[in-house]
């Protein structure tokens, strides 16, 4: 099949701050011919993760940032259109970084593929993608809880927080998690089953948290930042364990009312003896990967685990729900459906 062309969402310009529609653009791209040990993909769901805020900014990262006017970088679950891999079949989907946009050109080399009877396809993006390896690596390998622990984990009705709330349950930890209004926090209460849930937007969040958390805290996943780590760190153990996974609540510029002065963290991390580890899911991924598909589709099946997406209709829709999710508008892992198989 011949695609000549290929609509795709390019940053326009780089954000100060929170950034806005504007700053991206939706146009048509000429498609390259496929190359030897390459593919033609269709897109089918795009998954948009709070990284890629890190990516519109030029400052140096652990990945290159996104230039101008280039195509937005990301994830997909595709189907082959056409391949000239040995490897891959017209039809057979697979999961690519083919940035946003509906088709893409790539070389073939090392992707993985999906296997539509394992999960659904889009869960690959989350829950049995990057976000829930993310969640089990960062949690198992780095936080280690232990039966009694108290875990807690803040943006908890994510793809990241949902997984690491019931892992740590199923380790025999309590879970607390941390969320956004009302209906998440019901959620992360009563449909994921954690021990409690606190909205970080009440006022006295701090003081909910030490009242959830009376013997302290073990293990303290880090996907937030900002005043939750403020609230969190007079409540950690001796020897607890902080994964330091993500900062989304600081990817657009420091919250003034929170005290970030380093010195207050680090005298806390020499007083108690913390063992504080940033990571980056990937680096866990040879040796790991493989036993967390086994273990988390398991799991799924099985009915211990339970994941939630919120999925957006159509590549257009993407710049607005990007925005969406770094305020928290989104509920449950976001996906873009592109098209459907
Ligand atoms: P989510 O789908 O949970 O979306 C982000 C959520 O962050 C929002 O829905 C919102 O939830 C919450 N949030 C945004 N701003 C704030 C704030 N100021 N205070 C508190 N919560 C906020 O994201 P993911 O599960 O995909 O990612 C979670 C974290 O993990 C992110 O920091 C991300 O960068 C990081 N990450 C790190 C990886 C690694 O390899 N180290 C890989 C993947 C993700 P709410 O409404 O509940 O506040």
């Amino acid at each position: 099949m011949t695609i000549a062309t290929s609509t795709q969402v390019v940053l326009a310009s780089r954000p100060t701050g929170r950034p806005t529609v504007d700053n991206f653009r939706i146009e048509q791209a000429a498609l390259p011919a496929t190359p030897p040990n390459g593919v033609l993909l269709r897109v089918l769901y795009l998954s948009l993760d709070p990284y890629m805020r890190g990516r519109m900014d030029a400052r140096k990262s652990y990945a290159p940032a996104v230039e101008i006017d280039q195509k937005m970088t990301g994830e997909a679950v595709a189907e082959v259109v056409e391949s000239r891999h040995p490897d891959y079949r017209v039809g057979e989907l697979v999961l690519a970084p083919t940035g946003w946009c509906d088709y893409a050109v790539i070389d073939a080399t090392g992707l993985r593929k999906v296997d539509p009877a394992l999960s659904s396809p889009s869960a690959r993006l989350g829950v049995l993608g990057m976000p829930g390896f993310t969640a089990y690596s960062g949690l198992m390998l780095i936080g280690q809880p232990k039966a009694g622990d108290t875990v807690v984990v803040a943006a908890a009705s994510g793809p990241v927080g949902s997984l690491v709330g019931q892992l740590a349950q199923m380790a025999g930890a309590r879970a607390i998690g941390i969320a956004g209004g009302a209906d998440k926090c019901r959620y992360v209460k009563d449909e994921l089953g954690f021990d409690a849930a606190i909205d970080h937007r009440a006022p006295d969040m701090a003081d909910q948290l030490a009242a959830a958390c009376p013997g302290g805290i073990d293990v303290y996943f880090e996907n937030v930042g900002g005043k939750i780590w403020q609230a969190v760190l007079p409540l950690l153990n001796r020897f607890a364990r902080v994964p330091v996974c993500g900062l989304i609540a600081q990817y657009s510029g420091a919250d003034e009312n929170v005290d970030d002065r380093l010195s207050v963290t680090m005298r806390q991390i020499l007083t108690k003896s913390l063992l504080v580890r940033g990571f980056i899911n990937y680096e866990f991924a040879d040796e790991h990967y493989p036993e967390f598909l086994r273990v988390i589709s398991d799991g799924i099946r099985a009915g211990r685990i339970l994941h939630k997406e919120d999925v957006v209709e159509g590549l257009e829709k993407a710049p607005e729900a990007f925005l969406g999710m770094l305020e928290g508008k989104n509920f449950g892992k976001v996906v873009v459906r592109v098209a459907t198989a």
